[in-house]
């Protein structure tokens, strides 16, 4: 039950798996003058970067690693803070908590992203970030989010692991503020099972958070050691094989999208007007990637009906994107005397307790999206879904 990106995976990455076993260079560096050697990796650092607008691209072993550069990548120091919101996935927070640093949550709002509302008050003299995540495959309300960070002079890291390829206000996730983390892991947009992708246009930051991703490294693209070291860093390399990979999943990432959009218009057609509940709020309508199609219900006891009918979970019940269900990220939250029960964020549990996520392209239980449709659906079986649900409604 992967994303889509995984539904498609086909001869067009099988034939560039091949190449890069028949140069024999598995490895993302080698010799310039080896005309063998496909720099797969480099590439799709490249083309990434390009496809996002980014002036930088760095590949790595998961969308985890991507958060772990990036963070080092913009000089968060232990004891700094970090504000994150209280429904994301559990490595937005562990990646911050393994650097020593302290995530602050903060409500989401009905777009099911960071609320800017909810931001200003829980900064104080050690904050130092900002990381909104744009859930579910659309961005979060970034007009705001910058406004606040300029104001408060704090770094923006956007976590883009459920977004690859959507924009806001025509710009993609990941370039509006100072550095993107996106993941190639099985359940989002596109995939190569795992790995990660980091842009930037902070030439500075790219060469850290380089570092960070390879062994403390300049970005010379060829592994060699030039110069000195000024960073420590550890190994998150992404290798060719899985490059190749991805750069066949970048090819299809438009039509994807495209494909979702359509199949996930339809369903709402058939839906009709909604009564009862509301369709999930879009900052930006026109940059969705369709993943998902986000049901807020006026009342619990709506979604709960609706949810257990279909087979499905409402949002607060769904695995660990949802603060509270973190039982060790919690334990943590409480050691550093941060709120840490299930209550601490009312506006939050609310929302996911009135929400239920229908699949469009991305279909995972644990993200409370065990029903709906996929991108290969057909326009039968999305009928049959509508009318699923709708009689569930009743
Ligand atoms: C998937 C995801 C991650 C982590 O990505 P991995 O590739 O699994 O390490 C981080 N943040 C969010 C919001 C995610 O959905």
């Amino acid at each position: 039950m992967p994303g889509p990106g995984a539904y498609w995976f086909g001869k067009e990455e099988m034939d560039a798996v091949m190449r890069v076993m028949q140069s024999g260079h598995l490895f993302r560096y080698g010799s310039e003058d080896d005309p063998n050697f496909l720099h797969t990796v480099a590439t799709l650092e490249k083309e990434f970067a390009n496809y996002c607008g980014a002036k930088f691209g760095l590949a790595t072993s998961s969308g985890t690693s991507s958060l772990i550069a990036s963070l080092v990548g913009l000089g968060l120091k232990q004891g700094d803070e970090i504000i994150v919101p209280a429904y994301t996935f559990v490595a937005s927070y562990t990646s911050c908590i393994f650097l020593g640093l302290n995530p602050v949550l903060a409500e989401i709002d009905e777009s099911l992203t960071l609320d800017p509302g909810d931001i200003e008050h829980r900064i104080t003299a050690r904050t130092r970030a900002i990381m909104p995540v744009h859930m579910l495959g659309n961005s979060c309300d970034m007009d705001s989010v910058m406004a606040i960070a300029k104001k408060h002079n704090l770094l923006v890291l956007e976590d883009c692991c459920q977004a690859a390829g959507a924009s806001y206000k025509g710009k993609k996730v990941g370039t509006m503020g100072d550095i993107g983390a996106y993941s190639l892991n099985v359940f989002k947009t596109i995939s190569s099972g795992d790995g990660g992708l980091v842009v930037t246009n902070d030439a500075n930051v790219y060469e850290i958070a380089f570092g960070m991703h390879d062994q403390g490294h300049k970005p010379s693209r060829l592994g060699v050691e030039v110069g000195s070291r000024n960073v420590l860093g550890l190994n998150f390399r992404m290798n060719e094989l899985t490059a190749a990979v991805a750069l066949a999943q970048l090819g299809k990432i438009d039509t994807i999208i495209l494909a979702l959009r359509e199949k996930r218009n339809r369903l709402k057609k058939l839906i009709g007007e909604p009564k009862g509940f509301k369709f999930r709020k879009l900052n930006d309508p026109s940059g969705d990637c369709a993943t998902l199609c986000t049901i807020v219900f006026d009342t619990r006891e709506e979604a709960l009906k609706v949810s257990k009918a279909l087979g499905s979970k409402t949002l607060d019940q769904s695995g660990w994107h949802v603060y509270a269900n973190m039982e060790h990220v919690m334990a943590h939250l409480k050691k550093i005397g941060q709120p840490h029960t299930k209550g601490a964020y009312p506006k939050t549990d609310d929302i996911l307790s009135r929400a239920m996520n229908i699949s469009i392209g991305v279909v995972d239980a644990g993200l409370g999206a065990g029903w709906g449709i996929n991108i290969n659906s057909s326009d039968e079986e999305i009928e049959k879904a509508a009318e699923e649900f709708i009689k569930a409604c009743r």
